[in-house]
């Protein structure tokens, strides 16, 4: 019954098998011919284009046949018995094509048909995510369950419109034309550090997984491509699209403060991090009351001449151990931390000490108290302190001193004259004292010597009283521990820094400078040589000196040459990457300008680049 497809397999086999026993079975059966050809709906344009082999499958029930052929080319295949068969093709695997529903087909005996098989290109519908909106993966966290954005892996899945396992995904990356693109150059590694899974195979539901690594270049954006040929970035491809990946990175701050402290908006700070991609958190912040740090309360004229008796906290290098005990260690999915210590002044005392300083006592300037300023080498004297009691814990104000009576004897000398040496002694701590109306922080008073201390004493008499008037001087010396100030912040490695608050020498707009320049430094801000490791060439407004303590930015800044004090632009210490000598800039106009400027200021190109291309998962 030729064209009789609906003859079942079964019923056909069947009538076979009865018909040769009835029939005794003694003339051989007739065979048929059955010619299939394998053709693509699409021609072979869609999914890479290629031929490839396929199995034929023609099967009637419990016998089969099968065979293979490539697309486009007939295969005979003979010897087939009558009867009733399904024909269907299957596509070599992760070639993009599936063939639909089997062909039936009746033959007789003798017969010779043609049959053609037509396979249906797969298609990828989706690759997920697929929101529509541009993704934040903060790549510099450590992977979170629940937070997909944490971390910088991505799994991404490719989704077949016909369900079948073991289709062969291709994937591929969208790099944004913007990527690492500084100074009219694009800097940063290979692919900007993106990585892509190459090729996966699809599971029963038709689905496909890809790993996507993200580089650490904040701002670099990219897309995740699929497709089921190998060219995945080739029109006839059709690949489809992930949503956008964009690399940030966040860090976690814990702010101390007194209790007292009125806190400004730290908002500035958190916009000007968001502009070189960080994201910024407070979290685990601390007030404190200063009866828990009597010694860093003082009266404010201490550290501001005329400024009252309100108690003011001051915190520097000396006792920057007790705040940090403030610091609560960060759980690992609120890491990087970094820890604010919020006060009113930042005067660093430790280890430091004045010049010698020498005093005198004579007739005609003979005060009760000779009030000294004092000085240290290489510090600007604005920047000197001397504070009472010292702020170093335990130690006294006064290192050393000596003083001598002299007396006038006319005689000495040949006739001349000359002062000679009477008594001798050292000043007691209770001598040295501040004054609460003192002009300068470096000021204290000398409480003039009124005894000898007859001991030691060259008079060789018990204590005596000493005087001071045309015939009798006293002369002195001593040097005190000192503190050099005042700074607006300070960076503490590895995560600690001190910020003073707004008062008579900070504006709200400072604060929140303050903050984004030392959680720089945090961050390793601004670096003195090139970095290899990112393709950053040397930041080419980079000093050390000039202008605040550390390496900073000049960008915008004037520089003004100081001839009287060198300084070597190539020595580690004394850097400039402009090559200037001894002198200081000011004005500048970059967040990591090291001296305080009014205003909210950002960060410039040069040092934008230098954040968005370090790896920030932890300070240093
Ligand atoms: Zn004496
Ligand atoms: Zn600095
Ligand atoms: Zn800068």
């Amino acid at each position: 019954m030729p064209g009789n497809d609906l003859q079942s397999a079964n019923s056909g086999a069947q009538s076979k098998d009865s018909g040769a026993k009835k029939g005794g079975a003694t003339q051989p059966c007739k065979l048929a011919t059955l010619t299939v050809t394998i053709v693509r709906k699409d021609g072979g344009k869609l999914n890479g284009g290629n031929n490839f082999w396929n199995d034929i499958y023609v099967e009637a029930a419990p016998k089969k046949r099968s065979s293979a052929a490539t697309c486009d080319k007939p295969m005979a295949i003979g010897g087939l018995e009558p009867g009733s068969y399904e024909v269907s093709a299957r596509p070599a695997k992760g070639m993009g094509y599936s063939f639909q529903d089997p062909v039936k087909v009746t033959l007789a005996a003798g017969d010779k048909k043609a049959v053609k098989l037509e396979l249906e290109p797969h298609e990828l519908v989706q690759v997920r995510p697929c929101t529509g909106k541009c993704i934040r993966q903060y790549v510099n966290l450590k992977p979170k369950k629940d937070e997909g954005s944490w971390g910088n892996e991505v799994e991404l899945t490719a989704h077949l419109k016909k369900k079948e396992a073991g289709v062969t995904v291709y994937w591929d990356l969208e790099l944004h034309a913007d990527n690492g693109k500084y100074d009219g150059k694009v800097v940063n590694a290979a692919n900007h550090r993106f990585k892509i899974t190459t090729k996966s195979k699809t599971d029963a539901e038709g689905l496909a997984k890809a790993k996507l690594t993200l580089g650490w270049f904040g701002g670099n954006k990219v897309r995740v491509l699929a497709a089921l040929a190998e060219d995945v970035k080739h029109e006839s491809a059709r690949a489809v699209k992930s949503d956008e990946f964009e690399v940030w990175r966040k860090h976690w701050y814990q702010i101390s403060a007194p209790k007292t402290a009125a806190l400004p908006s730290r908002a500035k700070c958190v916009a000007s991090f968001e502009k070189v991609f960080l994201a910024s958190e407070e979290y685990d912040a601390k007030t404190f009351e200063a009866t828990e740090f009597p010694d860093a309360f003082r009266p404010s004229w201490q550290f501001k001449p005329g400024t009252g008796n309100d108690k003011k906290l001051c915190v520097g290098t000396h006792n920057i151990s007790d705040f940090a005990k403030l610091y609560v260690a960060p759980s690992q999915d609120r890491s990087p931390k970094s820890h604010v210590i919020l006060c009113d002044w930042q005067w660093d005392a430790k280890d430091n000490k004045s010049d010698w300083m020498n005093f005198s006592f004579k007739h005609g300037d003979n005060p009760d108290q000779r009030v000294v300023k004092v000085t240290m080498s290489g510090q600007a004297n604005r920047m000197v302190g001397v504070f009472d009691p010292c702020l170093e814990k335990g130690k006294k104000v006064l290192i050393s001193s000596a003083w001598e009576q002299h007396r006038w004897d006319k005689h000495a000398n040949g006739g001349a004259g000359a002062w000679v040496l009477e008594h001798k002694g050292k000043l007691q701590d209770a001598d040295i004292s501040l004054d609460s109306g003192r002009g300068e922080s470096r000021e204290l008073r000398v409480k003039r010597p009124a005894r000898c201390p007859g001991a030691g004493c060259p008079c060789g008499k018990g204590p005596t009283d000493l005087s001071v008037d045309r015939k009798h001087i006293i002369v002195g010396g001593l040097d005190v521990r000192t503190a050099i100030g005042t700074y607006l912040g300070w960076a503490e490695s590895p995560y600690h820094m001190v910020v003073i608050l707004p008062g008579s020498s900070m504006s709200a707009d400072d604060l929140n400078d303050v903050l984004n320049h030392e959680m720089g430094h945090l961050f390793g801000q601004t670096p003195p040589k090139a970095d290899t490791t990112n393709q950053l060439p040397l930041h080419p407004k980079m000093y050390q000196r000039r202008g605040g303590s550390g390496t900073h930015c000049a960008e915008g800044a004037t520089f003004t040459a100081d001839a009287s004090s060198p300084l070597d632009p190539t020595v580690n210490g004394q850097l400039d990457a402009q090559g200037k000598g001894g002198g200081s800039y000011s004005g500048g106009t970059c967040i990591m300008f090291g001296i305080g400027n009014a205003g909210k200021r950002e960060f410039c190109p040069h040092c934008a680049v230098q954040i968005k291309a370090r790896d920030l998962s932890r300070f240093g």
